[in-house]
């Protein structure tokens, strides 16, 4: 018999799952609300006039194809640190940061994760409840057991941080713990800048390692803005990782355009961490491809291009909040009694709707709209063609 006989059939990832019944569906009207990505008014993907500003600058030199270093292109490394820090860090004068470009935020968590592993392969690794799926399988691939941490009070539809510090204090030290710095994937609910100084405080106290995940700078307030958790671990002096993923602010999902940064104590710390981490990239997949780091690192290094990128990318987030505060008011206008106010106090590309997972189904079959069962839904794949549709199925399976 075959030798892969045995094999069993795996799960279906249940965001790329519902992608595949969306592409499916056969009916003129549908919307996909369910995968997390960024679309303009026409329901297109952008191609960003900085990147193809930087993409036609880059084609005209036809650079070599070389391989990069493992840890990939020097220059989109210091790019990521200077979003994360700014210009005038202490932390990267110092020598206290290292930057390797990884596939994707994905990979970056990968490697981090199995940096970690190697470092202490009986920490377990805890998530916010509800989290982005794929952070549970990520860290679980690694080796590591995963557990979560209370997060999101469906009852006031924000962060229940008292349960959330509460639960963090009892944690062993050197657990790693996952948090998102901005734009929560899936619930949209954030955390203050007072709490967030909290959470430092309670990492110092119980001696956790802190794995902040970046995958939305800019989608809430601003670059520098959406920074405040980032600016509260740099201050703090302690080590931690920060995983960068510019699929969505870039707009460059397939490139697959991420980092890993990890603060180190000091320079030399840092040495013998970066020769760690290139011992994983390397038994990996060797050394990060080019086009994405290029491009990101060009538009990053040019005054020019820069301005025109936040512009951009301050355009795509004025568009999430007009369809977040659209929503709320088209669903008003049914006569929908329920108060849905909170989507518009969420930030970034989702919303945690409340919607149970009876009324996603009968939003999907009856009406071809996708969500997640959860009732998770992507404010950024609405615009004004669909919106109106949107709210009528909603008012009507509610
Ligand atoms: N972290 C979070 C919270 C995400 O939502 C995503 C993507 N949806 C990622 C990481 C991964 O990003 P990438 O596509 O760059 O791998």
């Amino acid at each position: 018999s075959s030798i892969f006989a045995a094999v069993e059939m795996a799960p279906r990832d249940p965001i790329l799952g519902l992608n595949e019944s969306f592409n499916a569906d056969t009916r003129d009207f549908k919307v996909n609300l369910g995968v997390g990505v960024y679309f303009n008014d026409e329901g297109k993907i952008p191609l960003l006039a900085a990147v193809k500003a930087a993409e036609k600058a880059r084609l005209e030199t036809q650079p070599p194809r070389g391989y990069q270093a493992i840890e990939g292109n020097p220059a989109y490394n210091a790019g990521v640190q200077n979003l994360l820090f700014g210009l005038d860090s202490e932390l990267t004068a110092a020598g206290r940061v290292v930057t390797a470009q990884a596939l994707g935020g994905t990979g970056a968590l990968r490697i981090g994760g199995d940096f970690l592993y190697r470092l202490n392969p009986n920490a377990t690794v805890y998530i916010s409840n509800p989290s982005w799926e794929n952070h549970r399988a990520i860290f679980e691939a690694a080796g590591f057991k995963v557990a979560d941490y209370p997060y999101y009070d469906a009852a006031t539809r924000g962060v229940d941080f008292v349960a959330m510090k509460a639960n963090l204090l009892t944690l062993q030290p050197g657990s790693v713990i996952i948090l998102h710095a901005c734009c929560h994937n899936p619930t949209g609910a954030d955390l203050s800048d007072a709490q967030w100084a909290e959470v430092v405080e309670v990492c110092r106290e119980r001696g956790l390692v802190p794995f902040l995940d970046m995958a939305y700078q800019g989608f809430a307030e601003g670059i520098a803005e959406d920074s405040v958790a980032v600016n509260a671990f740099a201050a703090s002096g302690l080590q931690f990782l920060i995983s960068s993923s510019f699929s969505k602010s870039f707009s460059l999902y397939g490139e697959r355009v991420g980092a890993l940064s990890v603060i180190t104590a000091s320079k030399e710390e840092s040495s013998r961490v970066l020769s760690q981490l290139k011992r994983v990239i390397r038994t990996n997949y060797s050394n990060p491809p080019i086009h994405g780091g290029a491009v990101v690192a060009a538009v990053l290094a040019s005054p020019e291009l820069r301005a025109m990128w936040e512009e951009e990318l301050g355009g795509m987030r004025v568009r999430i909040r007009s369809m977040r505060s659209g929503l709320v008011e088209k669903l008003a206008a049914r006569g929908v009694a329920q108060d849905f106010s909170f989507v518009t106090a969420q930030r970034g590309m989702f919303s945690y709707t409340g919607l149970t997972a009876d009324q996603v189904e009968k939003l999907q079959t009856e009406y071809g709209i996708y969500a997640v069962s959860t009732g998770r839904i992507c404010l950024a794949a609405l615009n004004n063609k669909n919106i109106d549709y949107v709210a009528d199925a909603i008012a009507k399976v509610l």
